[in-house]
């Protein structure tokens, strides 16, 4: 209940921020898009993780306005670095399955391209599996999203209940293999599960993405199992957008 309460509050005191994080090619190590995560710093209550609050959002449903915030920010920031020379990246933004749901979706990611002037090719959503319980609906929603010429993957892959049928059908670009497969490949034999969500993704034509890598052997691993993108601590955690910018004009230096 305080976390709902203090919610309505965070966006109107500009409590709430973006980081970014890189995603990287495996085999150059340089950038080649990043992901919009969402932070919280309360003034009494320090930082607060979006695992805690995103759910409570959720509940009360003040996801849709925080996701339209998000939104817009994202595309926005994006402009702003292309605008100033960096090199132009796809940004990606984490999507609610409720958000994404509401009816308005399709709108409101229309009302953030044009209010930012950012070619939708440079924006990426992400959304996770438990949008194929609504097999018709998302497949409608991810249909207009293509033709606005926006890309979409499939965040946490392996997590929650994917119907191949239904993964097969649905017009989607990138899989996103989650952490703790990734965090498996330390251990010896325990590399099945990564190497079938590759092996799958290739067999579907679709782009994989691996999350959270931290050491250069899961690194390896994964290129050696012919992932060619990732994100983790082992390239860089989560930063603030100026600290971004400063990675990004290292990329254009390099
Ligand atoms: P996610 O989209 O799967 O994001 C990946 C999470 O893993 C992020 O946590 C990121 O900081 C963390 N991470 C990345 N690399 C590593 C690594 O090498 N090691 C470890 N230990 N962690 C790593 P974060 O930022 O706390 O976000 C957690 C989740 O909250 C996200 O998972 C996403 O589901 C949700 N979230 C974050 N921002 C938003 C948003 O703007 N909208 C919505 N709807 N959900 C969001
Ligand atoms: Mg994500
Ligand atoms: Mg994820
Ligand atoms: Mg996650």
């Amino acid at each position: 209940m305080q976390i709902e309460t203090e919610l309505k509050k965070a966006i109107q005191n500009e409590q709430l921020s973006l980081f970014y994080q890189p995603k990287v090619d495996l085999h150059t190590e340089r950038i080649i898009g990043m992901e919009a995560l969402l932070r919280w710093e309360h003034p009494d209550l320090g930082s607060i993780s979006p695992v805690e609050f995103i759910p409570v959002a959720e509940e009360t449903g003040q996801i849709v306005s925080i996701g339209e915030w998000v939104l817009l920010q994202a595309c926005q920031q994006n402009k702003k670095w292309q605008e100033q020379g960096l090199p132009s990246l796809c940004v990606s933004v984490n999507v609610s399955v409720l958000q994404f749901q509401h009816g308005q979706f399709l709108e409101t990611v229309q009302i953030a391209i044009k209010e930012s002037q950012l070619d939708p090719k440079f924006l990426e959503l992400e959304i996770t599996e438990s949008i194929m319980q609504n097999f018709k609906e998302s497949n409608e929603i991810l249909k207009g999203l293509r033709q606005l010429g926006i890309k979409t993957s499939v965040d946490d892959f392996g997590t929650g209940y994917s119907s191949l049928t239904v993964l097969q059908k649905l017009p989607i670009d990138t899989i996103k293999i989650d952490k703790s497969f990734v965090d498996e490949l330390e251990k010896e034999g325990h590399n099945f599960m990564v190497k079938t969500i590759i092996d799958l993704s290739h067999n579907l034509e679709l782009n994989v993405v691996a999350e959270g890598i931290e050491t250069d052997r899961q690194m390896k691993i994964l290129k050696d199992n012919s992932c060619m993108i990732g994100q983790g601590y082992l390239f860089s955690k989560p930063v603030a957008a100026d600290e971004l910018e400063v990675l990004l004009r290292e990329e254009v230096s390099r």
